[in-house]
């Protein structure tokens, strides 16, 4: 089972993340968190270099394809066998954070994109998608000091906000939206439950 953790900053995806796994493995599954970018180590380094504000200004297609590095890695080093070993997969960040982030944000052609980031992922989909829904003054005001993204404007955040929640009314299947604002233990009691039902295919 793979589940992906998306939304904007400071919806407390990590900790959210943390008490998944940690339930997970209460009923006895073998879990795997992970993260994008930077769970591996060239994705560590790709992470650094995307993030870093004395990186400045980058093309658009250069930030998408390093996204999609760190994505081509992370999935074929890590995503991948631990769900050839029939571990549950929790990541924190996955393909949609890049449709929101490089294409909604930057204004990279959206078919284009999607293209890429699904040829870097070998197409690999998520089970379920839980996006923390935050509104972006609310979230980067929790984040703390701006990497080299969150310094991007307001209307960059809100954009990107808006494509989360598009992903997510197109496939209510695969998708929960969950209030970030709500008390996180009332957050994680709705992320199991839609969890569960995959836990039994
Ligand atoms: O979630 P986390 O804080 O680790 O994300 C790192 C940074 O990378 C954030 O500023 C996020 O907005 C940015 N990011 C991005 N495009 C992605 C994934 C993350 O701009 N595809």
């Amino acid at each position: 089972v793979f589940v992906a953790l998306e939304g904007g900053e400071g919806g407390g995806k990590s900790t959210q993340s943390a008490l998944l796994c940690e339930w997970l493995a209460s009923l006895g599954h073998e879990v795997l968190a992970t993260r994008e970018p930077g769970a591996t180590a060239v994705g560590a380094q790709l992470r650094r270099i995307v993030l870093d504000p004395a990186t400045g200004a980058l093309s658009p297609r250069t930030e998408a394809l390093i996204y999609a590095a760190d994505k081509a890695e992370h999935v074929d080093a890590v995503v991948l066998p631990a769900l050839a070993r029939g571990e549950v997969v929790v990541t924190d960040r996955y393909v949609d954070s890049t449709l929101a982030y490089q294409g909604a944000g930057r204004d990279v052609d959206a078919a284009e994109l999607e293209h890429v980031a699904r040829w870097a992922t070998a197409d690999l989909r998520p089970h379920l998608t839980v996006v923390l829904d935050v509104e972006p003054s609310v979230g980067l005001a929790r984040a703390g000091s701006p990497d080299r993204i969150e310094a991007e404007p307001l209307t960059f955040h809100e954009r990107v906000r808006a494509h989360f929640l598009s992903l997510a009314a197109a496939d209510p299947e695969h998708y929960l939206v969950i209030d970030a604002a709500a008390p996180p233990q009332d957050v994680h009691a709705a992320v199991r439950a839609a969890v569960e039902p995959w836990l039994a295919q």
